[in-house]
Protein backbone atom coordinates (compact mmCIF):
# COMPACT_ATOMS: atom_id res chain seq x y z
CA UNK A 1 0.00 0.00 0.00
CA UNK A 2 1.13 3.46 -0.48
CA UNK A 3 1.97 5.01 2.42
CA UNK A 4 0.28 8.30 1.98
CA UNK A 5 0.76 8.53 5.97
CA UNK A 6 4.27 8.16 6.26
CA UNK A 7 4.90 11.68 8.42
CA UNK A 8 2.05 11.24 10.60
CA UNK A 9 1.40 10.31 13.96
CA UNK A 10 -2.12 8.91 14.65
CA UNK A 11 -3.78 8.37 18.14
CA UNK A 12 -5.98 5.63 18.16
CA UNK A 13 -7.95 5.08 21.51
CA UNK A 14 -9.03 1.47 22.55
CA UNK A 15 -6.38 -0.15 20.04
CA UNK A 16 -6.21 -3.60 22.32
CA UNK A 17 -8.86 -5.08 20.11
CA UNK A 18 -11.79 -4.91 17.92
CA UNK A 19 -11.86 -2.24 15.51
CA UNK A 20 -9.40 0.10 17.10
CA UNK A 21 -7.15 -2.87 16.27
CA UNK A 22 -8.46 -3.14 13.12
CA UNK A 23 -7.76 0.60 12.73
CA UNK A 24 -4.35 0.95 14.16
CA UNK A 25 -3.06 -2.32 11.67
CA UNK A 26 -4.76 -0.16 8.96
CA UNK A 27 -3.30 3.18 9.76
CA UNK A 28 0.07 1.91 9.88
CA UNK A 29 -0.37 -0.11 6.56
CA UNK A 30 -1.03 3.39 5.41
CA UNK A 31 2.18 4.29 6.95
CA UNK A 32 1.19 6.73 9.87
CA UNK A 33 3.50 6.41 13.33
CA UNK A 34 0.39 4.20 15.83
CA UNK A 35 -0.08 5.68 19.32
CA UNK A 36 -2.41 2.67 20.61
CA UNK A 37 -4.19 3.28 23.85
CA UNK A 38 -5.63 0.55 26.27
CA UNK A 39 -6.84 0.40 30.11
CA UNK A 40 -4.49 -1.43 31.64
CA UNK A 41 -1.11 -2.10 31.32
CA UNK A 42 -1.73 -5.82 29.94
CA UNK A 43 -3.54 -4.11 27.46
CA UNK A 44 -0.23 -1.85 26.49
CA UNK A 45 1.92 -5.12 26.78
CA UNK A 46 -0.36 -6.42 24.29
CA UNK A 47 -0.39 -4.03 21.74
CA UNK A 48 3.25 -3.73 21.45
CA UNK A 49 3.54 -7.43 20.79
CA UNK A 50 0.68 -7.33 18.17
CA UNK A 51 2.76 -4.19 17.04
CA UNK A 52 6.26 -5.80 17.19
CA UNK A 53 4.68 -8.82 15.60
CA UNK A 54 3.16 -6.93 12.60
CA UNK A 55 6.20 -4.54 11.90
CA UNK A 56 4.07 -1.50 13.21
CA UNK A 57 5.64 1.66 14.02
CA UNK A 58 4.49 3.52 16.92
CA UNK A 59 3.69 2.79 21.14
CA UNK A 60 1.06 2.14 23.40
CA UNK A 61 0.25 3.89 26.41
CA UNK A 62 -2.41 3.59 29.39
CA UNK A 63 -5.64 5.82 29.32
CA UNK A 64 -8.52 5.68 31.12
CA UNK A 65 -10.94 8.04 29.26
CA UNK A 66 -13.02 8.41 31.70
CA UNK A 67 -10.62 10.35 34.06
CA UNK A 68 -10.69 13.82 32.27
CA UNK A 69 -7.37 14.48 34.30
CA UNK A 70 -5.11 11.79 32.82
CA UNK A 71 -6.13 12.52 29.03
CA UNK A 72 -3.81 16.05 28.93
CA UNK A 73 -0.75 14.06 30.92
CA UNK A 74 -1.18 11.84 28.19
CA UNK A 75 -0.97 13.91 25.22
CA UNK A 76 2.05 16.09 26.93
CA UNK A 77 3.22 12.77 27.14
CA UNK A 78 3.10 11.34 23.56
CA UNK A 79 4.29 14.96 21.84
CA UNK A 80 6.99 15.02 24.46
CA UNK A 81 8.23 10.72 23.33
CA UNK A 82 6.72 10.34 19.49
CA UNK A 83 5.89 14.04 18.64
CA UNK A 84 2.41 15.57 17.40
CA UNK A 85 -0.58 13.47 16.61
CA UNK A 86 -2.52 15.17 13.54
CA UNK A 87 -5.00 12.30 13.62
CA UNK A 88 -7.23 11.58 16.63
CA UNK A 89 -9.18 8.11 15.88
CA UNK A 90 -11.92 8.45 19.21
CA UNK A 91 -12.61 4.80 18.92
CA UNK A 92 -12.71 2.95 22.58
CA UNK A 93 -16.16 2.84 23.76
CA UNK A 94 -18.32 1.04 26.33
CA UNK A 95 -21.80 -0.37 26.71
CA UNK A 96 -23.71 -0.48 30.24
CA UNK A 97 -26.93 -2.16 28.83
CA UNK A 98 -30.02 -1.69 30.33
CA UNK A 99 -34.01 -0.94 30.03
CA UNK A 100 -34.36 2.89 30.67
CA UNK A 101 -36.44 2.32 33.54
CA UNK A 102 -33.77 0.06 35.78
CA UNK A 103 -30.77 2.35 34.50
CA UNK A 104 -28.56 2.63 37.39
CA UNK A 105 -27.42 6.52 36.98
CA UNK A 106 -23.45 4.91 37.62
CA UNK A 107 -24.57 3.05 34.31
CA UNK A 108 -25.69 6.73 32.46
CA UNK A 109 -22.42 8.44 33.79
CA UNK A 110 -20.27 5.65 33.22
CA UNK A 111 -21.33 5.62 29.30
CA UNK A 112 -21.40 9.26 28.99
CA UNK A 113 -18.04 10.08 30.65
CA UNK A 114 -16.22 7.27 28.64
CA UNK A 115 -17.88 7.28 25.22
CA UNK A 116 -18.38 11.16 24.96
CA UNK A 117 -17.10 13.33 27.52
CA UNK A 118 -13.63 11.07 26.88
CA UNK A 119 -14.41 12.29 23.42
CA UNK A 120 -14.73 15.95 24.25
CA UNK A 121 -11.32 15.67 26.77
CA UNK A 122 -9.00 14.43 24.12
CA UNK A 123 -10.05 16.15 21.09
CA UNK A 124 -9.91 19.61 23.33
CA UNK A 125 -6.14 18.37 24.10
CA UNK A 126 -5.13 17.33 20.34
CA UNK A 127 -6.80 20.11 18.49
CA UNK A 128 -4.61 23.22 19.66
CA UNK A 129 -1.79 21.86 17.50
CA UNK A 130 -3.90 20.50 14.30
CA UNK A 131 -4.76 24.02 14.34
CA UNK A 132 -1.47 25.18 14.60
CA UNK A 133 -0.32 22.95 11.90
CA UNK A 134 -3.25 23.95 9.60
CA UNK A 135 -3.58 20.01 9.24
CA UNK A 136 -5.86 18.03 11.16
CA UNK A 137 -8.11 14.44 10.73
CA UNK A 138 -10.61 13.66 13.43
CA UNK A 139 -12.99 10.47 13.37
CA UNK A 140 -15.05 9.61 15.87
CA UNK A 141 -16.93 5.91 16.27
CA UNK A 142 -20.45 6.93 16.65
CA UNK A 143 -23.12 3.83 15.76
CA UNK A 144 -26.17 3.17 14.16
CA UNK A 145 -27.65 3.25 18.12
CA UNK A 146 -26.86 6.90 17.76
CA UNK A 147 -28.89 7.57 14.61
CA UNK A 148 -32.03 4.77 14.72
CA UNK A 149 -31.86 4.00 18.85
CA UNK A 150 -32.20 0.07 20.48
CA UNK A 151 -33.98 -0.64 23.63
CA UNK A 152 -31.84 -0.78 26.77
CA UNK A 153 -29.23 1.72 25.21
CA UNK A 154 -30.69 5.16 26.06
CA UNK A 155 -27.12 6.19 27.63
CA UNK A 156 -25.23 4.74 24.46
CA UNK A 157 -27.41 6.36 21.62
CA UNK A 158 -27.29 9.93 24.20
CA UNK A 159 -23.43 9.40 23.87
CA UNK A 160 -23.13 8.05 20.39
CA UNK A 161 -25.74 11.01 18.48
CA UNK A 162 -24.06 13.39 20.87
CA UNK A 163 -20.74 12.44 18.74
CA UNK A 164 -22.67 13.47 16.03
CA UNK A 165 -23.42 16.67 17.00
CA UNK A 166 -20.26 17.68 18.41
CA UNK A 167 -18.32 16.61 15.03
CA UNK A 168 -20.65 18.55 12.87
CA UNK A 169 -20.52 21.87 15.30
CA UNK A 170 -16.55 21.26 15.22
CA UNK A 171 -15.89 20.73 12.19
CA UNK A 172 -17.59 24.11 10.89
CA UNK A 173 -15.15 25.71 13.55
CA UNK A 174 -12.07 24.26 11.84
CA UNK A 175 -12.78 23.74 8.14
CA UNK A 176 -11.05 26.47 7.62
CA UNK A 177 -7.67 25.03 8.80
CA UNK A 178 -8.07 22.08 6.63
CA UNK A 179 -9.00 19.71 9.75
CA UNK A 180 -11.70 17.43 8.74
CA UNK A 181 -14.17 15.82 11.72
CA UNK A 182 -16.18 12.87 10.75
CA UNK A 183 -18.10 10.05 12.47
CA UNK A 184 -18.11 6.63 11.48
CA UNK A 185 -21.38 5.07 12.33
CA UNK A 186 -21.09 0.73 11.95
CA UNK A 187 -23.53 -1.24 12.55
CA UNK A 188 -23.07 -4.90 13.52
CA UNK A 189 -19.29 -5.59 14.04
CA UNK A 190 -18.25 -8.91 15.06
CA UNK A 191 -16.19 -7.92 18.13
CA UNK A 192 -16.26 -8.10 21.65
CA UNK A 193 -18.73 -5.46 22.14
CA UNK A 194 -21.35 -7.61 20.26
CA UNK A 195 -20.13 -11.58 21.20
CA UNK A 196 -21.62 -10.41 24.61
CA UNK A 197 -25.18 -10.72 23.09
CA UNK A 198 -27.37 -13.66 23.48
CA UNK A 199 -27.13 -15.99 20.55
CA UNK A 200 -30.84 -15.44 19.60
CA UNK A 201 -30.45 -11.44 19.45
CA UNK A 202 -27.66 -12.09 17.09
CA UNK A 203 -29.20 -14.26 14.65
CA UNK A 204 -32.86 -11.51 15.08
CA UNK A 205 -30.04 -9.12 14.21
CA UNK A 206 -28.55 -10.62 11.51
CA UNK A 207 -32.07 -11.47 10.02
CA UNK A 208 -32.43 -7.87 9.22
CA UNK A 209 -29.25 -6.98 7.43
CA UNK A 210 -29.38 -6.79 3.98
CA UNK A 211 -25.95 -8.44 3.33
CA UNK A 212 -27.15 -11.21 5.91
CA UNK A 213 -23.87 -10.95 7.94
CA UNK A 214 -22.17 -9.20 10.86
CA UNK A 215 -19.79 -6.81 9.64
CA UNK A 216 -15.83 -7.58 9.81
CA UNK A 217 -13.30 -4.59 11.97
CA UNK A 218 -11.38 -4.50 9.23
CA UNK A 219 -14.41 -3.58 7.19
CA UNK A 220 -14.80 -0.38 9.59
CA UNK A 221 -11.15 0.31 9.35
CA UNK A 222 -11.07 0.71 5.98
CA UNK A 223 -13.82 3.46 6.36
CA UNK A 224 -11.30 5.12 8.61
CA UNK A 225 -8.60 4.90 6.54
CA UNK A 226 -10.42 6.41 3.90
CA UNK A 227 -11.67 9.86 5.88
CA UNK A 228 -7.73 10.16 6.96
CA UNK A 229 -6.33 9.85 3.82
CA UNK A 230 -4.50 13.48 2.84
CA UNK A 231 -6.94 13.80 -0.37
CA UNK A 232 -9.75 13.42 1.84
CA UNK A 233 -9.88 17.16 1.75
CA UNK A 234 -13.62 17.94 1.05
CA UNK A 235 -15.07 15.72 3.38
CA UNK A 236 -15.96 17.19 6.67
CA UNK A 237 -19.08 17.12 9.35
CA UNK A 238 -20.36 13.56 7.54
CA UNK A 239 -21.39 10.50 9.07
CA UNK A 240 -20.32 7.55 7.73
CA UNK A 241 -22.68 4.65 8.07
CA UNK A 242 -21.03 0.95 7.82
CA UNK A 243 -23.72 -1.05 8.30
CA UNK A 244 -24.23 -3.46 5.59
CA UNK A 245 -27.38 -1.87 4.26
CA UNK A 246 -29.19 -2.40 7.82
CA UNK A 247 -29.69 1.61 7.86
CA UNK A 248 -29.36 3.90 5.30
CA UNK A 249 -29.68 7.28 6.52
P1 LIG B 1 -14.41 -3.53 22.11
O1 LIG B 1 -15.29 -3.69 23.30
O2 LIG B 1 -13.97 -4.72 21.36
O3 LIG B 1 -13.09 -2.70 22.55
C1 LIG B 1 -13.24 -1.52 23.27
C2 LIG B 1 -11.92 -0.79 23.36
O4 LIG B 1 -12.13 0.41 24.13
C3 LIG B 1 -10.85 -1.59 24.07
O5 LIG B 1 -9.61 -1.35 23.47
C4 LIG B 1 -10.87 -1.00 25.47
O6 LIG B 1 -9.61 -1.09 26.12
C5 LIG B 1 -11.20 0.45 25.21
N1 LIG B 1 -11.79 1.09 26.37
C6 LIG B 1 -12.82 0.63 27.14
N2 LIG B 1 -13.07 1.48 28.15
C7 LIG B 1 -12.19 2.50 28.03
C8 LIG B 1 -11.92 3.68 28.78
N3 LIG B 1 -12.61 4.00 29.89
N4 LIG B 1 -10.91 4.48 28.37
C9 LIG B 1 -10.19 4.20 27.27
N5 LIG B 1 -10.37 3.09 26.52
C10 LIG B 1 -11.37 2.26 26.90
O7 LIG B 1 -15.14 -2.45 21.17
P2 LIG B 1 -15.42 -2.49 19.58
O8 LIG B 1 -14.15 -2.67 18.87
O9 LIG B 1 -16.56 -3.36 19.32
O10 LIG B 1 -15.94 -0.99 19.36
C11 LIG B 1 -15.08 0.10 19.04
C12 LIG B 1 -15.94 1.35 18.89
O11 LIG B 1 -16.92 1.14 17.87
C13 LIG B 1 -16.73 1.72 20.16
O12 LIG B 1 -16.79 3.11 20.29
C14 LIG B 1 -18.11 1.15 19.90
O13 LIG B 1 -19.09 1.82 20.63
C15 LIG B 1 -18.22 1.38 18.40
N6 LIG B 1 -19.17 0.48 17.77
C16 LIG B 1 -18.99 -0.87 17.78
C17 LIG B 1 -19.93 -1.70 17.15
C18 LIG B 1 -19.79 -3.18 17.10
O14 LIG B 1 -20.69 -3.81 16.54
N7 LIG B 1 -18.76 -3.78 17.63
C19 LIG B 1 -21.10 -1.13 16.49
C20 LIG B 1 -21.17 0.29 16.53
C21 LIG B 1 -20.24 1.05 17.14
P3 LIG B 1 -9.25 -2.36 27.07
O15 LIG B 1 -9.03 -3.53 26.16
O16 LIG B 1 -8.03 -1.92 27.80
O17 LIG B 1 -10.44 -2.57 27.96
Amino acid sequence: MNPVLKDKIAIVTGATRGIGKAIAEHLAEMGATIIGTATSSAGVQAIEENFKEKKIKGSAYVLNLSDPEAIPVFYETVKKAVGIPLILINNAGITRDNLFLRMKSEEWDAVINTNLNGVYHLTRACIREMVRAQWGRIVSLSSIVGVAGAAGQANYAAAKAGLIGFSKALAQEVASRNITVNVIAPGYIETDMTNQLPEAVRHGIIDKIPMGRCGSPEEVAFAAGCLVMPQATYITGQTLHVNGGLYMA
